[in-house]
């Protein structure tokens, strides 16, 4: 029989799956003996039930009484009882954190009887009615499906009634009355009456939660975090505690260490008499969390014993969030701390050295995306004035944009291309679209744990939060700052994560000190906490790693950053790069020429410029090897558009002149070569199959450059690598000519000049037959672009603009197939290539230089399917050394 509901004391962290995050790790909590407050979770396996059949599983409701009655027996008193009510919180828990997303329903229990009842045993009214009315209003909003805005309109008509500020400045009876109107609001807009039965509020309540999981936020969140939509929510019940009873209660956040930095130290925020959700929601502003120990010496001390606690058994940064009633300390949630990028490599290097993890250990917590994110630029605010304002540092980095006011502002605005950023008095879950759209999110109000600040920093988003100097004006679409400088929407303004400050305009950036470390093996004192951590973190992965990383590089500066960059080679020298821009011309002609005697003068002046090219890479890259393309044109990249030389023309003869003859010539020739899918056309391998004398020139271009570097004393390892193979009999043609050429360069130089000669399988065909063309192919390197494109049929120059944002959120795929592998497919046809290449030739050398090569989970999969190395643009060669090592562990 299917088990749907387990005890706290049940359960474990190695649960997570069927118990969410939350959940498990309260029972884990509880198993270690900390407070927590008596509980039960329902299992993801029932929200999967109850979202496929739409109604409750079988049996579910009978576990849910059983394990109630356990926690009534436990704390000695029943669900809603009239002289003195157990009160339940209801909290969603996904396996993965998805702060804010679900819904969360407090004070369960509470109705027209028991609410009476709490006034008198917790001996004050005010706080028996408050949380009443917050539950009719979490209930109405959440479960019943009333617009949340229409319970904060009637709370502000109250205050305004009653000229109060606050709502702490709201009594009793002013409580009570508002309970009665949410109660009217509920039926005006639902039809029902708010249910007095305890037991039918917690049965609709966990419902609430299991919907919420397919709730409009949730789910975007979840495609933004690459969360499979298929895991459901578990759903924690647990005896309320409240912080809200006075000076001696209160609730916090805390991080066993700085999660923006790393360094150790109890970190954290706390609000004395009030809820949890006050402190995150960021509605008034919390005290650090050192005043605790001012304020109660004792829980500070029970609270310190427990985090540390919590560090040593987690082996990790923990956060938590913790409530104290009435001078009882009780923990709420724990679980492994959400921390920037600098912080996770600072950790993973300080855990180690306190013996607490391995080095490996440490690996497996850095990531690729993280060290990108420390790669990049910084402020450099050495010439500009100062800041407008000061807040948190809530998540590191530098941004510039306009000033948005609204989370659908934001999405407007970037949607057309402006880059900007979101400024609030504080989010909430509903700013997530914008905080997405947004460079950065800068709030007035709210620690570095309220939700603008967690949300920011698991995104990599840069945040600053809590500017108290900032009056933010949502509705007029400004802010003030202290200097009385007022921010219109529109107006850009720089917001710098790392130091937590906001300056007007647009500030220079400059270098990030991992990027100039990366790039000169330099560092400032300021900045070695950090950087000495990378630097670990990389050797670590280059001992342990087996895939080799090579750049894609084209030029022999982007060839020597690769080197610094810890590249092990060039992986793929694209040809035709080097004639992009005033040399485009010269390719133009080689295609375009009609005659023998045009295309040899085409071929011979681009000689002497492929031979300079190649003799300067090998020279940046002496010693390792060098795998130069052949060239690979689609042909739509060099020629002139045939729209605009039409154009052009016509526009000469309605200006009564006769057209340019060249311009005349050219429309002829592009008429003539025009193909309607010219990525699918006369490229690659064809090209040198049909244009006479082609792979001659650049092989001797290839073959002089490295018999020059030979005399030069250099060690140069040129591969040749034949593009676009479909079938091994083009293989062949073009390998013949290599070799011939590459003779008669030998016999000429009176040097052995010999390169291996390989192909890219870039095309289903040539992965499908790829044991046939391991006959003559001394190498693969898999072109993952053209292969998506191809066995997709996605155009890889026009589907991401065109469609893809509606396969994402129809859920087609997580992410596009062009920035990560799509295992199932091409994937695929990666293994099969691997294996049948292997089988034709046991030492075949087997690569990737398509884009994957530089993407994180790519670079896992390319581990597994046993390549050999990886290739991919200079600046991911780091994030690409650090990802396989982690792939090996
Ligand atoms: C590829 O197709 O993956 C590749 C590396 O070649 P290009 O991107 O130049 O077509
Ligand atoms: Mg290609």
């Amino acid at each position: 029989m299917v088990r749907y509901v387990y005890d706290f004391t049940e359960g474990g962290r190695e649960m997570a799956g069927l118990l969410g995050g939350k959940g498990s790790n309260l029972a884990e909590m509880t198993r270690l003996g900390l407070p927590v407050p008596p509980g039960f979770v329902i299992t993801t396996d029932a929200c999967r039930a109850f979202l496929t059949t739409g109604g409750e599983p079988a049996g579910m409701s009978r576990e849910v009484s059983d394990h109630l009655k356990a926690v009534e027996k436990a704390a000695g008193r029943r669900l809603g009882q009239r002289d003195d009510p157990l009160l339940l919180s209801v909290r969603s828990g996904a396996r993965f954190s998805m702060p804010g997303m679900m819904e969360t329903i407090l004070d369960i229990g509470l109705n027209d009887d028991s609410v009476l009842g709490l006034a008198k045993v917790s001996g004050s009214e005010r706080f028996a009615w408050d949380s009443y009315r917050r539950l009719v209003q979490m209930f109405g909003s959440t479960v019943m499906g009333v617009d949340a805005r229409l319970f904060e309109r009637a709370m502000a008509d109250l205050k305004d009634r009653r000229g109060a500020r606050d709502d702490v400045h709201l009594d009793a009876g002013d409580l009570a009355g508002l309970v009665e109107t949410y109660k009217t609001v509920i039926r005006r807009e639902t039809g029902q009456d708010f249910p007095q039965s305890p037991a039918e509020q917690l049965r609709r309540a966990i419902l609430a939660v299991f919907e919420s999981w397919n709730g409009e936020r949730a789910r975007l969140y979840r495609r933004r975090e690459h969360i499979p939509d298929d895991l459901g929510t578990a759903v924690s019940v647990q005896r309320m505690v409240f912080g809200n009873l006075g000076p001696d209660s209160g609730s916090g956040v805390a991080f066993t260490r700085d999660p923006a930095t790393g360094r150790p130290g109890l970190y954290g925020d706390y609000l004395p008499n009030a809820q949890g959700e006050d402190v995150v929601a960021g509605i008034r502003n919390t005290v650090p969390l050192g005043e605790l120990e001012r304020l109660d010496p004792e829980s500070y001390a029970r609270l310190r014993a427990h985090m540390e606690t919590l560090e040593r058994h987690y082996r990790d940064l923990c956060d938590i969030e913790f409530t104290i009633e009435r001078g009882t300390l009780w923990m709420l949630q724990t679980r492994v701390g959400k921390r920037t990028a600098e912080a996770a490599f600072a950790l993973a290097a300080a855990l180690a050295d306190e013996g607490l993890i391995t080095p490996d250990e440490g690996l497996a917590r850095v990531s690729g995306d993280g060290l990108a994110r420390l790669m990049f630029p910084r402020f450099d605010t050495s010439e500009h004035g100062d800041p407008l304002a000061h807040g948190l540092p809530a998540s590191p980095g530098a941004a510039v944009g306009a000033a948005v006011f609204h989370s659908a502002e934001a999405v407007r605005r970037a949607a057309a291309g402006e880059k900007v950023v979101l400024v609030r008095q504080e989010t909430n879950p509903d700013d997530l679209p914008g905080m997405i759209a947004a460079q950065a999110v800068l709030t007035s109000r709210g620690g570095k744990t309220s939700h603008a600040a967690v949300v920011a920093r698991g995104m990599g988003k840069v945040c600053v939060c809590g500017a108290e100097e900032l009056t933010v004006d949502t509705e007029a679409r400004r802010f003030t700052a202290p200097d009385g400088t007022v921010v219109e929407e529109g107006t850009v303004i720089s917001v710098d994560g790392s130091a937590g400050a906001v300056y007007p305009g647009s500030v220079p950036l400059a270098d990030s000190a991992v990027m100039r470390f990366l790039e000169t093996g330099g560092t400032d004192e300021g900045a070695a906490w950090v950087v000495d951590s990378v630097a670990r973190a990389l050797a670590r992965a280059d001992t342990v790693r087996r895939l080799e990383v090579r750049a894609n590089a084209d030029t022999p500066e982007d060839a020597a950053r690769a080197r610094r960059f810890g590249a092990q080679g060039i992986g793929l020298c694209r040809t035709e790069h080097m004639f992009l821009g005033e040399r485009r011309k010269l390719v133009e002609e080689m295609i375009l020429a009609d005659s023998d005697v045009e295309r040899e003068r085409a071929l011979a002046a681009l000689l002497p410029l492929q031979r300079r090219d190649f003799a300067a890479i090998l020279e940046a890259m002496d010693g390792l090897p060098v795998t130069i393309r052949l060239l690979d044109p689609p042909l739509h990249e060099f020629l002139p558009d045939r729209t605009d030389l039409a154009v052009r023309i016509a526009a000469a003869e309605a200006r009564g002149d006769l057209p340019a003859a060249h311009d005349a010539e050219l429309l002829t020739a592009v008429n003539r070569m025009h193909e309607e899918n010219p990525m699918l056309g006369l490229r690659g391998v064809r090209l040198g199959l049909v244009v006479p004398g082609l792979v001659a020139m650049q092989v001797r271009a290839i073959g002089e450059a490295v018999a020059e570097r030979l005399r030069a004393g250099g060690a140069p390892r040129a591969e040749i690598m034949v593009p676009l193979v479909g079938d091994v009999r083009e293989l062949r043609i073009v390998r013949d000519e290599v070799r011939r050429v590459l003779a008669e360069v030998s016999e000429e130089s009176g040097l052995l000049v010999d390169c291996p000669v390989g192909t890219m399988i870039e095309l289903p065909r040539a992965a499908l037959t790829a044991g046939r063309i391991a006959e003559e192919a001394e190498f693969f390197s898999f072109g993952t672009n053209d292969l998506t494109q191809t066995t997709w049929g996605f155009s890889r120059d026009d589907v991401e603009a065109e469609f893809f944002s509606a396969y994402l959120d129809k859920g087609v795929f997580p992410v596009s197939p062009f920035e990560t592998i799509d295992r199932d497919g091409v994937g695929r046809l990666v293994t099969i290539a691997v294996a049948e290449g292997r089988a034709a030739r046991p030492d075949l050398k087997i690569g990737v230089c398509g884009e994957h090569g530089g993407d994180p989970e790519s670079v896992h999969f390319f581990h597994s399917a046993g390549l050999d190395y990886v290739s991919c643009s200079p600046f991911r060669v780091p994030v690409a050394r650090l990802e396989a090592g982690r792939a090996a562990l």
